[in-house]
């Protein structure tokens, strides 16, 4: 069985701040569990993981990683959970800090990591056959893998979110990377060295998490400046959508919520009543309620809504915002809030079982991304039964399918253009089908059927790790 390392720069349930962690949390165990590979999973040893689970890593190894012309210390610890090994990397100079991301030496703190990784093949009992590095933060993982193990350690780099690609000034190649000068041009892009295109200029292969965003980023208006690499590397490049663990995200099962259910929307109902009644709304089951659960930020499309939200609440209709994120954006929501008493919520904080509680008692999931590489929230809310709103972009296209009252067919509803005005129509069409009892049960029961697991996807990265560690056999004469 072919053996692969998975590095990446968070996991859960160890510690998230999106969907990178959903995805290294829940993809290795469904690359097991159908028997296609072996995974293991490297991560930083982070102040922000709790004691539940630094209680139970047992430390394997010290040794030292250079950092340009310093050694820095890094600890070994491994943990066995749900049939998975994880290896953390410790290192208290650039990980005992409050929260994981948002430091000036960002950069740094992930060279030292992707170094890190490389060293730790040496001190664990696990000789991989593919690297798979998970966006910037790995992307130098992935070009030290190749530099130093070249042909005998295949690497695979996926893409999460081109936006974010671990800039520095190009002095970081001597400061920090100290390598021949003649490995300068894989590392640098626009004057900058960029750990995003490190990552995508070494990988052998290289991926990203739905097939319309691998579109998308061949394309300057998505491609975030790197739209020429992935044209130059695209026989390389593929999409693959993510899924979601079905298991943890179960609304018949989950803890966090006060009713379970499968299929009833009269349970869901008792679930809106008591979050209604939690956050101060008018506490009506009947009345449709719209929700958010995002970062707060322009990707996500809230420059949209914080257009048209006041207008939209003229009618008989509640929504609810969970997130962080732009100062912007938080004073606006919470401003609406305000003036639609009973009516709005904005609720700032990062928090999985508020976020569980409003999946399970919304009628419609918002989710207008001016780009959205996947999204799992939409694949969330779905398993949850609530309809998602979204834009037709990267993964969200490929994802959800309009409804069209003619055919009966689709499991949400979708607008094209970026666009405020389209997004109120569209969330003033969704409101006419939830007052019409035939459409709305046509439209929940293909709600119901969507599917989100990780089955097929696994088996296209196996399929992946399996092409390049296949051996090749010499033509015969
Ligand atoms: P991204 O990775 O771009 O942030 P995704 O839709 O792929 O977006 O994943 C977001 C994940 O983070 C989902 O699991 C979502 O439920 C969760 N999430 C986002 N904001 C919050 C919040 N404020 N509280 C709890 N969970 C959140």
């Amino acid at each position: 069985m072919k053996k692969i390392l998975f590095a990446a720069s968070e996991c859960t349930p160890f510690v998230k701040t999106g969907g990178l962690a959903d995805v290294i949390g829940s993809l290795p165990q469904a690359l097991q569990s159908e028997d296609l590979c072996e995974v293991r999973v490297v991560l930083p040893l982070y102040d922000e993981i709790s004691s539940e689970w630094t209680e139970q890593m047992e430390k394997t190894a010290d040794f030292q990683v250079q950092v340009g012309w310093r050694s820095q210390e890094a600890s070994l610890y491994e943990l066995n959970h749900e049939g998975v090994t994880y290896y953390f990397i410790g290192n208290d100079y650039y990980y005992t800090r409050k929260g994981i991301y948002g430091y000036y030496d960002d950069g740094e703190r992930f060279v030292f990591f992707s170094r890190a990784v490389i060293e730790a093949l040496q001190h664990i009992d696990y000789e991989p056959d593919v690297l798979h590095g998970h966006d910037w933060q790995t992307g130098l993982a992935v070009a030290f893998a190749k530099i130093f193990h070249p042909g005998n350690l295949k690497t695979v780099f996926t893409i999460h979110n081109i936006k974010y690609q671990g800039l520095m000034p190009h002095h970081a190649f001597n400061d920090l990377i100290q390598l021949p000068l003649e490995h300068f041009g894989g590392f640098e892009w626009n004057g900058m060295i960029n750990c995003m295109k490190s990552g995508i200029f070494h990988a052998d292969k290289i991926t990203t998490v739905s097939p319309s965003y691998a579109e998308e980023i061949k394309d300057p208006f998505y491609g975030e400046s790197l739209h020429p690499l992935l044209r130059e590397r695209d026989a390389d490049l593929s999409g693959v959508i993510n899924g979601i663990n079905a298991e943890d995200y179960n609304p018949m099962k989950d803890p966090n919520i006060p009713v379970n259910y499968s299929h009833s929307r009269v349970k869901k109902k008792e679930n809106k009543e008591a979050l209604q009644e939690e956050l101060g709304l008018h506490v009506n089951r009947d009345i449709p309620v719209y929700i958010a659960i995002s970062r707060l930020v322009e990707q996500k499309g809230f420059h949209l809504l914080e257009r048209i939200l006041d207008e939209f609440l003229q009618q008989e209709v509640q929504v609810i915002i969970l997130g962080t994120g732009e100062y912007e954006f938080e004073e606006s929501f919470k401003h609406l809030a305000w003036k639609h008493q009973g009516k709005m919520a904005t609720l700032l904080k990062f928090d999985e079982g508020t976020a569980r509680k409003l999946y399970a008692s919304a009628d419609f999931f918002l989710m207008p991304s001016k780009f959205e590489p996947c999204g799992l929230s939409q694949l969330i809310a779905l398993r949850y039964k609530t309809v998602p709103i979204v834009r037709e972009t990267g993964g969200l296209k490929d994802t959800v399918q309009p409804f069209n009252e003619i055919t009966g067919e689709g499991n949400g509803f979708s607008f094209t253009n970026y666009n405020a005005h389209d997004l109120l129509s569209v969330m003033n069409y969704s409101l006419s089908i939830y007052h019409q009892p035939d459409l709305w049960n046509k439209l929940i029961k293909n709600v119901n059927k969507s599917q989100f697991s990780w089955k097929e996807s696994a088996k296209a990265y196996a399929g992946i790790y399996s092409g390049l560690t296949e051996t090749e056999t010499a033509p015969e004469e």
